[in-house]
């Protein structure tokens, strides 16, 4: 019999009570693995009524003792890497190193967040006026919600929790019910490292559970990241029931190639960004702008056979550059997509359509899909045009998009008139135009010669655009301001000096 995943509530695991169920999947069979349960109201209620129950205890525990379970948290996350890997990868697809590597970023959030008694540090003003002193510090929210796409099981759930809790907030966790058991493993670690119950909640669920939390009374503030269409009725529905609200949002991510680029080094970050987690990755660069002809030609030359030779498979093979897509509904669309670039005129220069694990002796990119697994080989496209949907729309899939623009100034066009702003990266040898792109680019994080630009752990997340719905990125400073509000406290204290009733408004005097 399937398996059913159970929720994590109040500090234990929970049996589901409703009776809606979503399949998880194994990508790499195609079988079905377990079922997750998607939450009701009634289930809904009780996984906030948990985390409000737990937030005054938490919010009046003294922020370095927060720190020191955030602290053994994070060896306890260590010491179980490979084990959560393990869990992302058999869910996902992708392979184990990207898992590990995915996981090992999502700790880094929580390093950041064991330095919350720094963080917090409020600001102080002796003698504003004769006799007053001013000073502000931040407090906690109360209850915070965070829901979470596919693509990062454990990373973007701790992009969120391990500062809203480090704040003194408590949280519902609403992950991804395609790959939905890490969010469980990382929740029950928590605990086991000494975070009380109730403090960190797991709830499964669809569109109806995310409707119920972000409506809730009882809740405060909602992080989401996710698709842009997702995102922005999140942030609307949020922020009309009076909530603290981020919301982020897909990406078109663009790497320009200068004429005086390092080729090779261009064509390695290339392969990883576009290919690396079948592009299934909110910063993977699913568009490369080549500025001349000459280096369009030498790109195709140099990425072709390298994007043949991809070796796919499962997570269980060690050689596998990358796995296959999350479901079977998401790699038909990624094909759809590549059907349109070919009908729309763009040249498909490496068609991965029907390819499969790769085999020994198949030589990469050429096995069939026959044997089930939601596999689709590498693709890539030249001669790419503005209007065309592979262009326009995020595919979120292993295809590459080769566009040729004559000059800077066209390639920084189209980075910036397209509708994404999340990340983008320029591969050059001149520091003048490298300076001028971080300049002028509305993108949100940009990289010079670095294909992935993901801010670490103590800077922010978050883009431009269609790509971040509200006022605050993610972690880093940003986090801690987002999952606090400001207060300012004026104060005197009777020194014996009776002052007479001022009925204009008060000044430094
Ligand atoms: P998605 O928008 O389908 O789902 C995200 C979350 O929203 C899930 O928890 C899902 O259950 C929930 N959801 C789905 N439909 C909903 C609805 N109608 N109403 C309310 N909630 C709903 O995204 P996905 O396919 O899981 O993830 C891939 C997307 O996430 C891509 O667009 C990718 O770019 C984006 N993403 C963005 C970032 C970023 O930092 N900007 C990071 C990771 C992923």
């Amino acid at each position: 019999m399937t398996a059913t995943i159970d929720h994590f509530v109040g500090g234990e695991r929970v049996a589901a009570s409703g009776n809606r169920f979503g399949d998880v999947f194994d990508p790499a069979s195609g079988a079905v693995r377990a079922r997750v349960p998607l939450a009701s109201e009634s289930e809904v209620d009780t996984a906030v009524a948990a985390a409000r129950a737990a937030f005054p205890d938490w919010a009046a525990t003294a922020p370095p003792a927060r720190a020191r379970i955030l602290f053994r948290y994070q060896m306890q996350l260590r010491d179980h890497i490979d084990e959560l890997a393990r869990i992302v990868s058999s869910e996902h697809g992708k392979t184990l190193d990207d898992a590990r590597g995915s996981v090992t970023r999502g700790i880094e959030v929580v390093e950041f967040a064991c330095g919350i008694p720094q963080l917090l540090k409020g600001e102080h003003n002796e003698g504003v006026a004769s006799g007053i002193d001013s000073y502000s510090f931040r407090q906690p929210l109360g209850v915070c919600v965070g829901i979470t796409p596919f693509n990062f099981p454990a990373m973007v759930p701790m992009w969120m929790f391990p500062v809203a809790i480090a704040c003194g907030n408590t949280f519902v966790l609403k992950p991804s019910e395609r790959d939905p058991s890490a969010a469980v493993r990382i929740a029950e670690l928590a605990v086991e490292a000494g975070l009380p119950a109730g403090v960190l909640n797991v709830l499964h669920g669809d569109r109806e559970a995310v409707d119920g939390l972000i409506a809730h009374p009882e809740v405060d503030a909602v992080s989401f990241v996710g698709s842009t269409p997702i995102a922005e009725r999140v942030y609307r529905a949020a922020s009309q029931a009076g909530k603290r609200v981020q919301a982020l949002g897909g990406a078109k991510n663009h790497l320009v190639v200068m004429p005086d680029a390092d080729l090779d080094q261009t064509v390695e970050a290339l392969m990883g960004s576009a290919y690396g987690s079948a592009g299934e990755r909110c910063m993977a660069v699913s568009v490369a702008v080549a500025v001349g002809d000459d280096v369009a030609d030498a790109l195709v030359e140099r990425l072709s056979p390298r994007v043949r030779d991809l070796h796919i498979g499962g997570f269980e093979d060690p050689q596998a550059e990358m796995g296959p897509l999350v479901t079977g509904a998401h790699r038909n669309r990624v094909r759809g997509y590549v059907d349109a670039g070919v009908e729309e005129g763009a040249e498909l220069v490496v068609d991965g359509r029907g390819v499969g694990p790769t085999t020994a002796g198949n030589g990469g990119n050429g096995g069939t899909d026959s044997d089930g697994g939601f596999f689709l080989g590498g693709c890539l496209f030249d001669r790419v045009q503005p209007q065309m949907s592979i262009y326009t729309d995020e595919i979120f899939g292993p295809v590459l998009s080769l566009v040729r623009a004559k000059s800077y100034e066209e390639a920084l066009t189209l980075v910036n008139d397209h509708e994404y702003g999340n990340g983008a990266a320029i591969f050059t040898r001149d520091g003048d135009t490298a300076r001028d792109f971080t300049t002028r680019a509305k993108i949100g994080m940009i990289g010079v010669n670095v294909p992935i630009p993901v801010p670490s752990a103590f800077h922010s997340f978050g883009g431009w655009k269609r790509s971040l719905f509200g006022d605050h990125y993610m972690h880093g400073p940003e986090g801690v301001r987002f999952y606090t509000r400001l207060k300012t406290i004026t104060q005197r204290w009777p020194s014996g000096v009776r002052e007479q009733a001022d009925f204009s408004i008060p000044t430094h005097r």
